[in-house]
């Protein structure tokens, strides 16, 4: 279990967390007014393939494969009409290709099946397809204006947990503290202002604590950047 900043942040006056919600959501949205999707796609299809792709690489390294992949491949039938190596080859770059591309082709093998060739929007439906994650069918529901959860990637967990929003580190019992405190509306945007910001300021390993506008809010910029004592005067 992480330390926990759950009740630091009491401790040290910050109030609770339903109280520090609002304006941590309000001061990242005028910060990062463009946090949106790393991922670039033009479709659902589109969408669900690159979130698949997405797995254990970066967001960047997605973009530089899919332009000619999205070529290459426009409706499920494309997926499966070239044999599992050829798609091996074409998506390589983004690493763990073979599982990925045999998760690409059962997903368009059912979505052919059971879906008309569409892409499902519904959490329940989305984690019917193979290789499709809860973390996955999140992002996508998302997306496609359905947001069923909070996506809980390494930097929502990392800004949650310094933030006092939560004291897990499982993903899945960290959404549910999220989802208990973000009001629903903000679902599918938290977890992108939070990524901006894990990338441009709360940095994993050195944030820049004394230039973030949570600073006040924040039980562990608290801890790193004491507020300066009062000296008292006679
Ligand atoms: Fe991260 Fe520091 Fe900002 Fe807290 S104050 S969110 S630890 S950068």
């Amino acid at each position: 279990m992480a330390r926990s900043y759950v009740r630091e942040a009491r401790r040290r006056g910050l109030g609770r967390r339903r109280e520090r919600i609002g304006p941590i959501v309000e001061r990242l949205a005028e910060e990062h007014a463009d946090a949106q999707i790393a991922l670039r796609f033009r479709s659902d299809l589109e969408l669900l393939v690159s979130v698949m792709l997405s797995a254990q690489t970066t967001d960047t390294n997605v973009n530089r494969v899919t332009p000619a992949l999205f070529d290459k491949y426009r409706r499920p039938e494309d997926y499966l009409a070239v044999p599992q190596e050829e798609l091996e080859r074409d998506i390589y770059a983004t690493g763990f290709f073979r599982q990925k591309a045999k998760a690409i082709q059962g997903t368009m093998r059912v979505l052919l099946e059971n879906f008309d060739g569409k892409v499902p929007s519904t959490l329940d439906e989305l984690v019917t397809l193979p290789g499709v994650a809860r973390k996955t069918a999140n992002v996508v529901a998302a997306e496609l204006g359905h947001a069923q959860g909070i996506v809980v990637d390494t930097h929502v967990r990392r800004l949650s947990q310094r933030l006092g929003l939560t004291r897990h580190d499982d993903p899945v019992k960290i959404e549910r503290d999220l989802q208990k405190v973000v009001s629903r509306a903000n679902w599918a945007r938290f977890p992108h202002l939070l990524i901006w910001h894990g990338r441009a300021v709360c940095i994993s390993r050195a944030p820049r604590c004394p230039e973030c506008v949570l600073l006040d809010l924040c039980p562990e910029g608290q801890i790193r950047v004491p507020p300066r004592r009062v000296r008292r005067t006679a």
